[in-house]
């Protein structure tokens, strides 16, 4: 018979063959969003920090979880260096630009590498979505790690995720593991509310746009499995700049053309989910 899914891994189908999941709501939030990549270093940390802060900016109330155990961003990001305080039963998240932030980073010394065996990934993620005192929020953002793995096989099959978006280049080699992407969160029923083209040009001083990775790929994908494309974010040294310092775009410079397209899929967002 004609294999279904020939970009899936033999391990990786028998994780994904249906059972049945208890999943638990991560408690002091009403939605749970997921974003995904399928490569490091397309910028869905970028996106989670500023999606974060562009649902703060239209009245949400915003946690941002870091969920990127191999490779933390978010304290770089957020500029954040202290250590969360623990009353011995939960974590308090650590409060920047008014979000509720926690990061496997805050616990760790962010320069020695992280080797982690699927177990304790998932006790991690537990920890995280269980032991932390989120508190009153509309969203929790989670920064997923790259790829198809073990987080994002206990995260949606344990805990209700309200939905997922998937951040890409158009590179071609990006695209390839955005479709494994796409048919994990499908086979695990988490809602993939749709594709980001991050980096998707950049416009040069004489006006003219260049298409550094490629041109349309992550439309085109969206196209190819029914998923709805929500948009390209140029490439803008300006975006880069704000992550390393500490401040991410939206809050630094509100205004900015890149903020507005965070600020226009934030308002997407919570249209959907908040009557
Ligand atoms: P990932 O989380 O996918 O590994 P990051 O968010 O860490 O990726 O981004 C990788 C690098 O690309 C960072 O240096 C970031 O500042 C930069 N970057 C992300 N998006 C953009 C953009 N739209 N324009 C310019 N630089 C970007």
């Amino acid at each position: 018979m004609a294999d279904k899914n020939p970009e899936l891994s033999d391990a990786m189908k028998t994780k994904l063959k249906p059972k049945i999941f208890k999943k638990n709501p991560i408690i002091g939030t009403k939605f749970t969003i997921a974003i995904s990549s399928a490569k490091g270093g397309v910028g869905k940390s970028t996106f989670a920090t500023n999606l974060a802060l562009a649902l703060k900016q239209i009245n949400c109330k915003v946690g941002l979880l870091d969920a990127d155990i191999y490779g933390p961003s978010i304290p770089k990001m957020f500029g954040i260096n202290e250590k969360p305080k623990s009353d011995g039963q939960k974590l308090e998240p650590i409060k920047k630009y008014d979000i509720q932030c926690m990061s496997i980073g805050f616990l760790t010394d962010q320069q020695t590498p992280m080797i982690w065996r699927g177990p304790m990934v998932t006790s991690a993620i537990k920890t995280f979505t269980q032991k932390v005192n989120w508190q009153n929020l509309d969203f929790i953002i989670v920064d997923m790690p790259p790829g198809t793995g073990d987080t994002q096989l206990t995260f949606s099959q344990e805990i209700k995720m309200d939905g997922a978006i998937i951040v890409s280049t158009p590179q071609q080699v990006a695209l390839l593991d955005v479709k494994r992407g796409i048919k994990m969160f499908d086979k695990l029923g988490v809602k993939i509310l749709g594709l980001v083209d991050n980096m998707s040009f950049f416009k040069g001083d004489d006006g003219k746009k260049y298409n550094i990775f490629g041109e349309g790929g992550v439309k085109k994908t969206a196209e190819e499995f029914d998923k709805e494309f929500l948009g390209e974010i140029p490439i803008n040294p300006e975006v880069g700049k704000s992550g390393d310092v500490g401040k991410p775009i939206v809050e630094a410079k509100p205004e900015h053309e890149i903020s507005k397209i965070y600020l226009n899929l934030a308002n997407k967002i919570k249209s959907t989910y908040i009557k």
